[in-house]
């Protein structure tokens, strides 16, 4: 199931997308009217800690609609929606992984692959949509760089989840772009300021539930700015594959549904390149996740 957030007659509101056609379903609105399941979470967040079942229920609740009198009631075309990261607000810092894939390790000067994970964190406020157009931040930062990630999303809480168990606290995935200022990254010690800025963390367009994802360590990621390719990586090169990441930091920190992990970006950041390739007003870039969708953001 391709699940979106979105804000329609100002409300913040999510549901699946509607098969071969551009809308989505209202779920809540089906809920509210029809009366299909004894009870039904009111934030998606909420929904996804219920794992599976959530997405029964979805099925189940769009299953009435369409059964319904006036399914058309229960949709909202595209055109007519402001799309929302699918997780409009993660529970704590999104969880961000530095130097996952050997090739970008290289390209950030490092001379081999990092032995030990290393992970740093993003602010909820960094969280922005698919297809929001982005700030450059040219006011704080002369190097805003891009990094096309594939996102996973955490569903049942857990604490020292044990590799073989990974995949049970997982709900789906999502594309996002670790948006970087490389100016401050590497001003201040820690990570979180140059990482932080407003708008740095567009997700979506889709959490596509993990069913339909069966291989997510087999899945390419394509990013292009202004139509140019510039990272063509392979899930399969991460060095900590999504089952040690897990498994990691569950060992140390608690995780809990919402809860959102970048798994790291392949090689071809803007700061990989001779002379290097910024973010500048007017650019667009696109990442691309085999079976996940395309995450658009134009930049001014
Ligand atoms: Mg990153």
């Amino acid at each position: 199931m391709k699940i979106l957030s979105y804000r329609y007659d100002g409300l913040i509101k999510f549901g699946p997308k509607v098969k071969k056609e551009e809308a989505v379903w209202d779920v809540l609105a089906i809920q509210e009217t029809l009366q299909v399941v004894p009870s039904f979470p009111e934030t998606i967040v909420e929904g996804i800690a219920n794992g599976m079942d959530f997405v029964e229920q979805m099925r189940k609740l769009t299953d009435a609609a369409l059964k319904s009198e006036e399914p058309g009631q229960f949709k909202h075309a595209f055109s007519t929606i402001e799309w929302l990261s699918p997780i409009p607000r993660t529970p704590k810092n999104i969880i961000a992984v530095g130097r996952n894939y050997e090739d970008h390790a290289k390209e950030m000067g490092l001379q081999s692959a990092p032995e030990n994970l290393m992970v740093f964190t993003k602010s909820p406020t960094t969280i922005a949509a698919d297809k929001e157009t982005l700030s450059v931040h040219a006011n704080v930062t002369s190097s805003y760089d891009y990094e096309g990630e594939l996102a996973v999303v955490i569903s049942k809480k857990g604490d020292n989840i044990p590799k073989k168990l990974a995949y049970d606290h997982v709900f789906g995935y999502t594309i996002a772009n670790d948006l970087t200022a490389r100016d401050l990254q590497s001003k201040h010690q820690q990570f979180f300021l140059g990482k932080s800025l407003k708008g740095s963390c567009p997700m979506g367009p889709y959490l596509v539930t993990k069913d339909e994802v069966p291989e997510p360590q087999s899945l390419s990621i394509v990013t292009k700015v202004n139509g140019e390719v510039r990272q063509n990586g392979h899930t399969k090169d991460m060095i900590f594959t999504i089952e040690d990441l897990i498994a990691e930091i569950s060992s140390l920190v608690t995780l809990e549904p919402g809860d959102v992990i970048l798994t790291g970006t392949p090689s071809g950041v803007g700061k990989g390149f001779n002379p290097p390739k910024f973010l500048a007003t007017g650019d667009t870039v696109k990442v691309a996740v085999e079976g996940i969708g395309t995450l658009v953001n134009r930049f001014e």
